[in-house]
């Protein structure tokens, strides 16, 4: 049989690509979406092969939906080989915080406590899984690391000390430190939760089931919509400024090949590790394991954020 991989988001981006990549290298790719219409145009306008995806539903900003997607994974069948979280958004401008069903903030819900909740219950796909290289991989971002000069720019993620999810994270609570709304800080503490969460995955399970957990920064891929909630003007020059000034500028194709060779190659499969690209733009740039910043390696708060997201969604 081919080996199924679930890669949420997949519907643009870096995930769409991913999945492309991973169908060429003989996967069989759930492309779990929001928009199934949108998903199913986007895989055909880039030639992906038919045949060798399935589209299936997932709102990442719904708790519900989350468990809703695994019942029905489970309910067609499919055995999970690899898993993929990837989907988030991205809100600069909006200036007050929108809700998930259950009430959390919307950013953190979708790109943290979704896939937080989507990795415990998919866990057990896996472990039934009977694939010798079984790997769960996170997208993370470079922002999420102030020692980095591309997350040295304010406002810099700050769990402190995560009272906003102790608080029970409703209204008003709208941060995981429990401040006041910043919606480009949501963003960064979220990929924090993300390296947390795969870091922890790591030391709970990596001996006991043998899964690799990892995660990538792929390289500032300045051409994704991720910045479609952006002003226009940042729109255009954002792709030139990271082409021409910093050097980080990556195309689709290639992120989505990065992905794809963490979740397939055999060069890639450690645990615990945060992947990145030297000379990031370069189809030939060397990847190496870099240390992630001095939050997202604090065992201590891996810990009580992994038990904090529990009790929010409900698996502890
Ligand atoms: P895109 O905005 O292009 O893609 C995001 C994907 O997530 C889309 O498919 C989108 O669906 C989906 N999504 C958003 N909300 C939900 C939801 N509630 N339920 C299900 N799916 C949802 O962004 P990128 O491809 O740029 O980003 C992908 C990942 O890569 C993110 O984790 C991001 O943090 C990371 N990353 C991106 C970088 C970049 O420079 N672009 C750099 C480093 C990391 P829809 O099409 O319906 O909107």
């Amino acid at each position: 049989r081919k080996s199924t991989v679930v890669v949420t988001g997949a519907s643009s981006g870096v995930g769409l690509y991913a999945a492309k990549a991973l169908a060429k290298r003989g996967w069989h790719v759930i492309m779990a979406c929001r928009d199934l219409d949108k998903a199913g145009k986007a895989a055909e306008s880039i030639e992906i092969p038919q045949g060798s995806y399935t589209l299936m539903h997932i709102d990442l900003g719904s708790l519900e939906s989350v468990r809703r997607f695994v019942d029905n994974f489970r309910a067609r069948g499919f055995t999970l080989d690899a898993l993929v979280c990837n989907a988030a958004i991205y809100m600069p401008l909006i200036k007050e915080p929108l809700r998930s069903p259950e009430g959390y903030e919307l950013t953190m819900t979708t790109n943290h406590l979704g896939h937080f909740l989507l990795c415990n219950l998919m866990l057990e796909d896996l472990k039934r899984s009977s694939y010798g290289d079984r790997r769960l991989v996170i997208l993370g971002t470079v922002t999420h690391n102030p020692d980095e000069l591309g997350g040295k720019i304010p406002p810099r993620p700050d769990l402190g000390n995560l009272e906003g999810f102790a608080e029970g994270f409703k209204e008003p609570i709208s941060m995981i430190d429990g401040k006041s709304f910043e919606p480009v800080k949501a963003y960064k503490d979220s990929k924090v939760c993300n390296v947390l969460t795969m870091r922890e995955l790591h030391r709970r399970y990596h001996e006991s089931t043998g899964i690799t957990f990892s995660s990538l920064y792929p390289g500032c891929v300045a051409e994704t919509p991720l910045f479609r909630n952006h002003y226009p003007l940042f729109q255009k020059l954002f792709p030139l400024f990271q082409k021409y000034i910093t050097g980080g500028y990556v195309s689709q194709e290639l992120a989505g090949e990065r992905v794809a060779a963490v979740i397939a190659d055999p060069e890639y499969k450690q645990s615990g590790v945060y992947w990145s690209w030297g000379n990031r733009q370069k189809k030939e740039g060397k990847s190496f394991v870099q240390k992630v910043s001095p939050q997202a390696r604090d065992d201590e708060k891996a810990e009580q954020m992994w038990d904090l997201s529990a009790k929010l969604v409900q698996t502890a």
